[in-house]
């Protein structure tokens, strides 16, 4: 008798979204059965949140802001969770002045004389057209002398010390997309996205993804490590980390990890906004406030700075691929082999080594069982 846990069906590894996304599918869309091993002592991966003694939703891996363009990807989640009507807006303290961010029309005035931000604004429409988004490494390159000063400014008070602090690098040694996801607005809106659909589950994520993966083809097992199980399926989805999978045989691929601390104050409100960046001093990156998402109401508040640090095995945990040339050559040694393997997919952020936003996970995964159901 094989002492492997049997099962003829689907296994997923992580409990994340992109894994209660293909459970989900497979189990509720085309009746097959699934098991999900999750290491953590709770599903929803990093979208985890939970309620604190004070009634404040927590995201306890820093805060997550449903934003999309796709109908379906929306469409499909308004099946577990109604959302609020939330709509992210950022403060960065720039030399202790509150700045909105992405740097628009508003920030020039909070930073510049008044006839000196009128004039930067009109340049600004000139030379990039009303409501047009520019990536600072980009704004950089201008050849005009009052757009290369605010260029310069920019990229100094907004994204020089932040990225330093988030990437342990500056702006151009990382990846140009990731500083092109912030760019600068030629416009008054201070949103931090633009999407047609934003807010946030109104019971929060951790409810959203446990109706995802509630149904009776699903089995959830926590606070298990799928490396010290044996199991048969008929495929497997594996959200967790490709070069740990394959134990590092072609060497570790790099991630940032983060450390957040958390502060109680007995006051109502420590900040204006759910998020503060600290873009010139501190040497946190951000302040997350919880409360804002969903308007909590409490007497007290709770706060969280977050600290960006250097991902290690056993100490931290990983958050943000580090997307360079040399990453992505090794991670594609490491899919090669995958794709070797009869049956086996690896996807989200860790899987596919991609810094997804949700929509964009959740996208993947629709992507990859319709391809697999064809
Ligand atoms: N960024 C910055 N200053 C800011 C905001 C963003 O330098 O005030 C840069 C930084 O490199 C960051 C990247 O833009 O990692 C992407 O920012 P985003 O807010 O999208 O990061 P996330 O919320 O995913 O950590």
């Amino acid at each position: 008798m094989d002492e492997s846990l049997y099962n003829d069906g689907n296994v997923v590894v992580g409990c994340g979204i992109s894994g209660a996304v293909v459970a989900n599918l497979l189990a509720a869309k085309f009746n097959e059965k699934v098991i999900i091993i999750e290491k953590k002592n709770h599903i929803a991966g990093s979208c985890f949140d939970y309620r604190d003694s004070n009634g404040i939703c927590i995201h306890k891996y820093g805060s997550h802001i449903f934003h999309t363009n796709n109908d379906i990807v929306w469409n499909y989640l308004l099946q577990f969770s109604e959302f609020n009507d939330y709509k992210h807006k950022v403060i960065a303290l720039i030399d202790g002045v509150e700045t909105n961010i992405p740097f628009n029309f508003n920030s020039l005035y909070q930073v510049f004389p008044e006839n000196l931000a009128f004039k930067l604004k009109n340049k600004l429409i000139e030379y990039y057209g009303k409501n047009s988004k520019v990536p600072i490494l980009e704004l950089k390159k201008v050849k005009d002398n009052d757009l290369n000063f605010l260029a310069d400014f920019i990229y100094k008070k907004v994204f020089l010390e932040y990225t330093k602090k988030q990437w342990g690098i500056p702006p151009e040694k990382i990846d140009s997309s990731v500083t092109a996801r912030v760019p600068i607005y030629i416009g008054e809106d201070n949103r931090y996205f633009h999407d047609k659909y934003q807010g946030i589950p109104i019971y929060g994520y951790t409810e959203l993804i446990k109706k995802m993966i509630t149904h009776p083809n699903i089995t959830v097992m926590l606070n298990t490590d799928y490396k010290n199980i044996k199991l048969k399926y008929k495929r497997l989805f594996y959200t967790g980390s490709i070069d740990e999978f394959f134990d590092y045989k072609y060497g570790k691929l790099p991630y940032r990890s983060l450390r957040f601390e958390l502060e109680e104050y007995n006051k109502e409100y420590y900040q204006k906004s759910a998020v503060v960046n600290y873009t010139t001093s501190e040497d946190y990156t951000r302040i997350h406030e919880y409360k804002h998402y969903l308007n909590d109401k409490s007497q007290r508040t709770v706060i969280v700075k977050e600290y960006s640090e250097a991902y290690e095995e056993g100490k931290n945990e990983r958050y943000y691929p580090i997307v360079n040339e040399k990453n992505i050559l090794l991670y594609n040694k490491y899919l090669e082999d995958a794709q070797n393997i009869r049956n086996l997919w690896f996807l989200g952020r860790l899987g596919d080594y991609k810094y997804y936003d949700i929509d964009k996970a959740i996208i993947r995964a629709i992507e990859l069982i319709d391809s697999i159901q064809k």
